[in-house]
């Protein structure tokens, strides 16, 4: 199965040790201790069709429909952008500015599948977490995900970034937006080609839905609130001089495991703050 995926994967024995493990309904101790059991002639079918998606180009985790999140099973569909272990820094930065038994109001902006909602609500349990996304298919993902995963604290609003939110007050918005340049030719190769775009491609710069975000946040923040935003690992310059633009302070950009800058943090003015100069 590894040999058959060389050709169209980064990682063919990985791709065939998962799909294989789907297949016979085994966890990778169980599939290397029972690794010389043949298949059955149905799981063989399971298999083979499995292969010839993969070789075909469609990510694994489309193909099995799920992947690992924040040590989360999550359900994923083409409608949902598949979560990248790189966006677990955004989590752990979410977490680092909310105390244990904090009672924040917290909204995840393009939830996709849930990933960075569920697992701050997860870990938060007293805390509100709000996602929104302007798909009702990925929307409809994200709810099975926390239906099944039984995580309460967590409720999801149609519409686009903060559309849904009017009103609210938030301690806390996250965001994994859709960063990726137009013309980036990465949109074009391997995985990718099967996510949904929307989730990907930003503008020209990959700046368009950071920037949509960034002015509206400010509205929506409390006082000292905080906005976190992913973003790629050439735009934390960009990043931080809209944000200053916006009036934020306290701005932080934050490096993932590669040592590329990923995540991007600010506060809100605090009025109380900036009367007394
Ligand atoms: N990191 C993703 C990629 O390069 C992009 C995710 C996003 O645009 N939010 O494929």
């Amino acid at each position: 199965a590894a040999a058959r995926l060389a050709p169209v994967s980064p990682t063919p024995r990985l791709d065939a040790e998962v799909l294989a493990m789907r297949v016979c309904g085994l966890n990778r101790t169980a599939l290397v201790a029972r690794g010389d059991t043949p298949l059955g002639a149905e799981q063989q079918r399971a298999l083979d069709a499995a292969l010839a998606r993969r070789a075909a180009g469609e990510p694994v985790a489309y193909i099995t429909g799920e992947r690992e999140f924040w040590s989360m099973t999550l359900r994923v569909t083409p409608d949902t952008l598949i979560p990248r272990p790189e966006t677990e820094l955004l989590v752990e930065q979410a977490l680092a500015r909310l105390p244990g038994n904090a009672r924040a109001t917290i909204a995840d902006l393009g939830t996709g599948s849930g990933a960075i909602a569920l697992a701050i609500a997860r870990e938060r349990p007293a805390c509100r977490v709000i996602a929104t996304d302007r798909s009702a298919a990925a929307l409809a993902v994200a709810r099975a995900n926390a239906a099944r995963l039984r995580i309460d604290n967590v409720e999801f609003r149609e519409g686009k970034w903060l559309a849904p939110l009017a009103g609210l007050r938030l301690d806390m918005i996250v965001s994994n937006p859709p960063y990726v340049r137009d013309d980036d030719p990465h949109l074009a190769e391997g995985d990718v080609r099967f996510e949904p775009a929307a989730a990907l491609a930003g503008g020209a710069a990959g700046l368009d839905a950071i920037r949509e975000i960034t002015a509206a946040a400010r509205d929506r923040l409390a006082d000292g609130g905080r906005l976190l935003l992913e973003h790629g690992p050439d735009q934390g310059p960009a990043l931080r001089a809209l944000l200053a633009a916006f009036g934020y302070r306290e701005i932080t950009s934050v490096r993932d495991l590669a040592g590329h800058e990923r995540v991007t943090l600010a506060q809100s003015k605090n009025h109380i703050f900036a009367l007394r100069g």
